[in-house]
């Protein structure tokens, strides 16, 4: 029997799903995080998985963004082929269609990241299509739909190898993922492909981060095929790596790892890997020609109550008035609260400042003795005086870290996950400092954001230089003046702990 599905039905599927995946964390995600947080013997992965439980509750109950960065669209597709389309756009269209309604839905605007001509212009497409959509054709009369929201710092630590059939896959993650760094905003997930061809394994490591978290059940009902002896192997083996959440050393890398396989040739053993961050997002839904597919909202009480509370010894820091000198008393690992002003930049803005420095010209704001923020925040919503504001990986900014540093009299840096040695370099070389907020924490870091200007390149929308105000925004020191970095000393103290005994992994 044939179902007519109307074009409306799957653009206002579509744009419900990105809505409420936006604000919504998926259930088994809490559940898995909570259980690490539990279970975490780091003081400081715990903190950090602290603030990623108490933003996702605020969240849910705010409805907005997890994240700053609120994804490039993936959208998977299995259409019945007794399915009928009304309507006179391509499925295509449609997507996108739900995309755009999605992230310009006044109620809770989402950040617009995606760019055109990639290797040119790179120029925002506005309204943060196009997807990146998949289909298959199936028997039935349903469309079944898979809607995922993928962070950039995570897609970009996506790793591919066309393996020799005889080298082990447990051997190449074990290599590739210390690696991937912390800009992929651990405690997450891993998708791993295998087999196939080399777009195919991609695929199917993809698809992988779309089910749902049950590692410990299959540690319990055991494993019946390879790549379920592979889940098991390597969930263990990675969380021994001590890399922790946010890397700064602890029990839970990830808190599942999917593997899919598919047959492949002789000659081939295509092995993909991509990460899932602590902004995990994605559902789904199946139109039946009865109209559109909403989300039922979760239940609050899902979301673990958890309180926070900075220590008394906590250094309070006033940015109006910090000096070179205070900054080389901050320790590596050090919880700071900042309050003051402090200027905002990343990619756009530094390419464009270190530009204008090479050419003797002057900046559009006095970055001396003052604090930069990594961070392309959401637009405000309401009485919002920026929407979600965490911070974005700091490796990409190395490069124009000694510049910035030598050339414009900056002080210190905030951002997320950990430096290259080139900008330790450049921080120890001129006693600076680098601090780090909770990826993946973007709505509670921007409540302690209380008023921000654009001071220059407004034309780089989210990526111009902002002015914010704060009062209490929490920081780690991650690179202290010294050029100590905790995301070195951190994972390398816990692997030994955990190598010895010390601590156990469950
Ligand atoms: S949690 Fe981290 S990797 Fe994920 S979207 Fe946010 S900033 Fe990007």
């Amino acid at each position: 029997m044939t179902t007519v599905i109307r074009q409306d039905d799957l653009i206002d599927s579509v744009a419900d799903a990105l809505q409420f995946i936006s604000y919504y964390h998926p259930a088994d995600f809490i559940r898995a995080v909570h259980g690490a947080y539990q279970r975490e013997a780091n003081p400081a992965a715990k903190d950090a998985m602290a603030q990623i439980l108490i933003n996702s509750r605020m969240c849910a109950m705010g409805h907005r963004p997890i994240c700053q960065d609120t994804g490039i669209v993936t959208v998977f597709l299995r259409v019945g082929m007794q399915v009928q389309w009304a309507g006179d756009l391509s499925v295509t269209d449609m997507v996108n269609e739900g995309v755009r309604r999605a992230y310009g839905h006044p109620d809770n605007v989402l950040r617009a990241s995606i760019l055109d001509d990639p290797d040119g212009a790179r120029k925002n497409t506005g309204d943060n299509t196009p997807a990146v959509i998949h289909y298959e054709l199936v028997p039935g009369d349903t469309v079944e739909v898979h809607v995922a929201a993928k962070g950039g710092g995570s897609e970009a630590k996506s790793k591919f190898a066309m393996l020799n059939p005889s080298d082990s896959v447990v051997d190449w993650v074990l290599q590739v993922v210390p690696q991937m760094g912390a800009g992929w905003c651990p405690p997450g997930m891993l998708g791993i492909g295998i087999g196939g061809t080399a777009e195919k394994a991609m695929l199917l490591a993809k698809e992988a981060l779309l089910d749902p978290i049950d590692i410990h059940d299959l540690a319990e009902r055991g494993a019946a095929n390879r790549a379920e002896q592979l889940r098991l192997e390597l969930m263990q083996k990675v969380n021994a790596l001590g890399i922790g959440a946010q890397g700064l050393g602890g029990l839970t890398t990830v808190l599942d790892v999917k593997v899919k396989d598919y047959p492949t040739h002789a000659a081939n053993k295509a092995v993909a890997l991509i990460p899932n961050c602590a902004a995990t997002r994605h559902t789904h839904f199946t139109l039946t020609g009865a109209g559109p597919a909403l989300q039922q909202p979760p239940r609050l009480e899902d979301w673990p109550e958890i309180v926070w509370e900075v220590g008394d010894s906590v250094r309070r820091v006033n940015l109006d008035t910090v000096t070179a000198e205070d900054v080389k008393t901050w320790q590596p690992g050090e919880t700071l609260l900042l309050s003051g002003t402090m200027l905002t930049g990343r990619d756009a803005a530094h390419k464009k400042m270190v530009d204008l420095l090479a050419k003797g010209e002057s900046l559009p704001v006095d970055l001396s003795g003052r604090f930069i923020y990594y961070v392309g925040p959401v637009d405000p919503v309401r009485d919002e005086v920026v929407g979600p504001a965490g911070p974005t990986t700091a490796t990409r900014m190395d490069k124009f870290t000694r510049t910035m540093l030598e050339q414009t009299g900056l002080l210190g840096m905030i951002g997320k996950a950990e430096r290259g040695q080139a900008a330790i370099e450049a921080i120890r070389d001129n006693a600076s400092v680098y601090l780090m907020a909770v990826g993946g924490a973007a709505y509670l870091v921007a409540q302690a954001i209380k008023s921000a200007r654009v001071v220059g390149f407004p034309e780089l929308g989210m990526e111009a230089i902002y002015e914010f105000g704060v009062e209490d925004m929490p920081v780690t020191v991650a690179v202290s003046s010294d050029g100590e970095s905790v995301h070195r000393t951190g994972p390398q103290t816990w692997q030994a702990k955990i190598e010895q005994g010390v601590v156990e992994l469950q």
